[in-house]
């Protein structure tokens, strides 16, 4: 039984389409799942606002006790509104601006990720302009596989991301001459939507490699920042709605070697927000090709693009369907690209003009990146909290 049944096509009567559907309790169960499995292990979480900062997803998440990871200066400034404390935003990213890296310094963040030896000295350079001391974590580039899509895949040689290991002996040395400039920690993240645990085993045998290199080299570690990139099930969203992260934490905890006063910090992203949200959409048209059936959607790649820009696979429901007879059906968005397609060839129930279709796991990485290509609508949402349904921008 899907979770958008026959009460929920109710609630749903009326309200204008499409737009995305959270379900904040969800969120804070698996909110505190996770912190959870992290405290009982003293191990910290930062969330990756990337993901989704929409505002009460936003809130909620601020609320339940973790930290903020940013890759951008505006995200360092919403992180900040809404109530992160400074003491606990990291802030990433190959390319900072001055301007992004000063809104940073402002407000005394508690590391950034560096990204490159000449991204250091600037930070260093401006953080003398302005009398302030900058925090670093030096983020290398691992070279590990995260058996992921390759699109999402961030810590092999050949990804833009990270100090490359032939640089570390050298951003050692700029780091001593830089005098506004404190080592923290190391950095790494290798990806997205990793499902293979043994990918975080494998990290786990670098940081401890890159950690021994800095400590032969006299360098005090204090804090291993493993990134995020623990992934959900997109195919089976009601029977695995919370991520594993018992069992993902534990690895940190059983193949890092720490050092009593090491942290070990984390920044997760969509295994904390994916689930909570789906896209729900209208049938504008039916229409049978020479070849296919189609759906014709009044949501598209305007709404939710992780179809189109990473090959990506969200499960695709009729609301308030039955055990009924299916049909294929390739699933398109209105939008005037070919790529604006859900699914090609997915089994759904008879279906017709103004049926509701619910594409699920679309919290993460997904309202975020909402356009206005084609002047379409500023995207809607609603929240459900304790069996009530509140309309929000709708
Ligand atoms: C995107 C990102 C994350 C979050 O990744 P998820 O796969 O969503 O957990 C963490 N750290 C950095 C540096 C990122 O860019």
């Amino acid at each position: 039984m899907s979770y958008f049944d026959s009460k929920l096509l109710a609630k749903f009567e009326g309200m204008e389409t499409p737009f995305y559907y959270y379900n904040l309790d969800l969120l804070q169960q698996t909110l505190s799942k996770a912190k959870a499995a992290a405290d009982k292990r003293g191990f910290h979480v930062h969330y990756a606002l990337k993901a989704n900062f929409n505002p009460r997803v936003l809130s909620t998440v601020q609320s339940a006790g973790f930290g903020a990871d940013c890759v951008s200066g505006n995200e360092v400034q919403k992180a900040i509104e809404v109530g992160f404390p400074a003491s606990q935003i990291t802030f990433a990213g190959v390319g900072k601006s001055d301007k992004e890296i000063r809104t940073a310094l402002q407000h005394g963040i508690f590391a950034f990720n560096v990204e490159s030896i000449q991204e250091m000295e600037i930070i260093d350079g401006l953080a003398a302009e302005m009398g302030v001391r900058a925090n670093v974590s030096l983020r290398i580039n691992p070279n590990v596989d995260a058996k992921t899509h390759q699109y999402i895949t961030t810590g092999l040689d050949e990804n833009k991301f990270g100090l490359p290991n032939s640089e570390l002996e050298r951003a050692a040395a700029v780091l001593r001459d830089c005098t506004n400039v404190d080592l923290v920690g190391l950095h790494f993240h290798i990806g997205s939507q990793i499902t293979d645990m043994n990918v975080f085993k494998s990290l786990c045998v670098k940081v401890n490699e890159w950690k021994n290199w800095f400590e032969e080299r006299g360098t005090t570690i204090r804090v291993l920042n493993v990134g995020g990139g623990l992934g959900v099930d997109y195919y089976a969203p009601d029977e695995h709605p919370i991520a594993d992260f018992e069992t993902y934490f534990d690895i940190f905890d059983r193949f890092l070697e720490r050092t009593p006063n090491q942290e070990v910090h984390f920044e997760l992203g969509r295994a904390l927000v994916a689930q909570c949200g789906s896209l729900i959409s209208k049938v504008l048209y039916t229409k049978n090709g020479v070849k296919k059936h189609f759906l014709i959607l009044d949501a598209g790649m305007t709404e939710l693009m992780r179809p189109m820009l990473y090959q990506a696979y969200h499960k695709i429901e009729k609301v308030g369907a039955g055990a009924e007879d299916t049909t294929n059906y390739d699933v398109v968005g209105p939008i005037c690209e070919s790529t604006d397609a859900f699914g090609k060839e997915v089994p759904l129930p008879i279906s017709e003009r103004g049926d509701l279709i619910a594409i699920r796991t679309a919290g993460a990485y997904a309202e975020v990146m909402a356009s206005r290509y084609n002047l379409r609508d500023e995207v809607r949402y609603c929240y459900a909290t304790e069996g009530q349904l509140e309309l929000a921008n709708s």
